[in-house]
This record gives C-alpha cells, structure tokens and sequence, in this order.
C-alpha cells in the first residue's frame, strides 16, 4: 500500500527502516503497553514494534539524546521520568506544562515535544462510563504525579470541587493552592485525613478516584474511607470509585462491597496509549483491539 509522502517520513527513516517507538521507565518488566500498542500498529499493517527499555534515572538525558540524534517515532514515559523529562525537551503542551509532567514524547516541526495523554485517557475512561465531571464535587486521594494529572483533568473538565487527600497533607495542600490558581472557577483544596474533617458524609461526591500508588493494600486503613461511607447517600447518588491502578484493587473491591459502582485503570492506561498512538502515526487507534489485548495481558500476569 503505498502512503503518502508526509506519513511515510514521519514513520520511517530515509533509509525506510521503521523509526523507533516505546516506553522507558526505572523498573519497566512490569508495562503492560507493548501489548496493546504492538497490536495498534499491527492493525494498521505498519512494521514498527513497540518496545520497553529500562532507563535509571541517571541515564535519561543519554536516552533523551539518543531519542533526538536517531529521530524517533515517539516515547512513552513512565514512573521516574514523567518530570524528569521536562528539562530536556524544546516545547510543552498546555497539558504537560499544567501538569509538570508528560508521558509522551513526540516531534513537532523536528523539535522535541512533551505532552500528557493521562489527562485524555482519564477523560475518556470517565466518558466510556458516562460520567461528565461538569459542576460535580469530586475527590483525588494522593498528590503525587498521576493526582496532579487528575486534578488537571477535572478542572478542567468543568469540575466544582476537588478535595485533595493525601497521606502527607502538606503535598495535598500544596497542589490545591497550585492548581486553585491556575483554575480559580473551581474550589480545590487539600482535606485532612481526620475522619471528623472528612467531607464525605456531609457533602457526598459524585466521583473518588484513588491516585495513590500501589503499595496500599488496606486502604481503609490509611484512609478513613470505611464500607459505611460508601453506602447511603452515596449509593443513591451513583458514586464512582475510579482506582488508577488495574485489576480489582483492594480499593475496588472495598467499594464493590458496598454496593458502588467501581472502574479500574486499565481503560485509562491503554485510552492514554491510544492518543499518544494517534500522536505519533496520524492514524486512528483501535481502541477495542488494545483494550482486548490489555486484558489479555493483564490476565496473563
Ligand atoms: P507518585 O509516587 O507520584 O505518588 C504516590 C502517591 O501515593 C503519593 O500521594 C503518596 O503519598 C501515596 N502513597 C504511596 N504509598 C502510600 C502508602 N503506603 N499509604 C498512603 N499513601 C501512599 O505515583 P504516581 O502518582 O505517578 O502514580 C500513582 C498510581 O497511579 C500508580 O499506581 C500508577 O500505576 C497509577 N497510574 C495509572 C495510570 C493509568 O493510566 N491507569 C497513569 C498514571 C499512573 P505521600 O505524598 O504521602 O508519599
């Protein structure tokens, strides 16, 4: 099939060889997105394979430049590198600059751009669950990258509320302060883990999204949200606990006793995949297929 010129420089090199694509992180045996990228670029009979390096912190610039010097397809970038990554690249999306994050790298006019397709993903996982954040109370538990990036999301989806929950409340303070500024239509502010201070009871939300990183595997214990929270109020107002994590979470499972309606990050990690996929190809990605082999590959795991 022959392809236009424009696409073909974009996806090849001048020698034809395909250019290089994938994901770096520090650890990256873990990533499930080879498996549902390779299969994208399959689909569209196009010879790239997407790969997963791993890259300690202290080699990220070499990567970077490596990147830059071989010209390729685009990155994804995982836990360390999210931040990191900003000081080497020429632009940001509005994205990756609200964020001070970007999960994917890609060339623009042959300068090396940052973007954050988390915001897009979590957006489109919420859509695929028809839920629209417009004038909703919500609440983020963690304040570490993925939080700042829904809290990002939420904003600026139109959101009333953001209660930040954090187990060191200084960070949670902080990034409501941050991102109160930057989205001054929206009430966002850091909450005590103090189950007296907890807003939950009295001012029920219509969506809790658990952003905190996988070690917590009671998290009842670490925040006071207990079954009995979950239910009531609540449940009439069709809460969503949405877990960032995949699979079925201690946190998921601890709302689904409750009765609530819960959804995991697998849709978000591979809707996330699918717009850097678009990014980086122009072409549409297809987001069943990738959703079906994530799955697989979760289940494999
Ligand atoms: P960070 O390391 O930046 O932040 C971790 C957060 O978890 C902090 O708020 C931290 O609190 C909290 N935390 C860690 N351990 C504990 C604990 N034992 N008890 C209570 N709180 C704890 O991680 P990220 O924000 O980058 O990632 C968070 C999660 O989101 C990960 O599981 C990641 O896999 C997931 N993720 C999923 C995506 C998807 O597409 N589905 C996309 C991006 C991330 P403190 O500030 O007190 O240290």
């Amino acid at each position: 099939m022959s392809q236009p010129q424009e696409q073909n420089s974009r996806l090849y090199q001048a020698d034809g060889k395909p250019r290089s694509v994938g994901v770096i992180g520090y650890p990256i045996a873990h990533s499930l997105s080879p498996s549902f990228q390779n299969v994208a670029f399959e689909y569209h009979k196009l010879p790239h394979r997407y790969e997963k390096w791993e890259v300690a912190p202290a080699d990220l610039p070499n990567f970077l430049e490596q990147v830059r010097n071989e010209g390729f397809l685009g990155l994804n970038l995982t836990l360390p590198h999210k931040q990191a990554a900003l000081s080497y690249l020429d632009i940001l999306s509005d994205e990756a600059a609200g964020t001070g994050a970007a999960n994917t790298l890609f060339f623009h006019e042959g300068q090396l751009a940052g973007h954050n397709t988390d915001i897009a993903g979590f957006m489109e996982a919420l859509k695929a669950e028809n839920y629209d954040p417009l004038r909703q109370r919500t609440m983020v538990i963690g304040a570490g990258g993925a939080a700042r990036a829904v809290v990002y999301a939420l904003a600026s989806a139109g959101a009333n509320e953001i209660a930040i929950v954090n187990r060191t409340f200084e960070k949670a303070a902080d990034l409501g302060e941050e991102m109160a500024l930057r989205f001054p239509t929206c009430n966002i502010y850091g909450a005590h883990l103090d189950p007296a201070a907890w807003p939950f009871n009295r001012n029920p939300r219509t969506l809790v999204v658990n952003a905190t990183s996988q070690a917590i595997t009671a998290p009842d214990e670490v925040f006071p949200i207990k079954a009995v929270a979950l239910s009531g109020r609540n449940r009439e107002q069709r809460t969503i606990f949405f877990d960032l994590f995949y699979g079925k979470t201690p946190f998921l499972a601890m709302a689904e006793a409750a009765e609530a309606q819960t959804l995991d990050g697998l849709t978000m990690l591979v809707y996330q995949g699918a717009h850097s996929f678009e990014l980086w190809t122009g072409l549409p990605a297809p987001r069943e297929l990738m959703l079906e082999a994530a799955r697989t590959a979760l289940s494999a795991k």
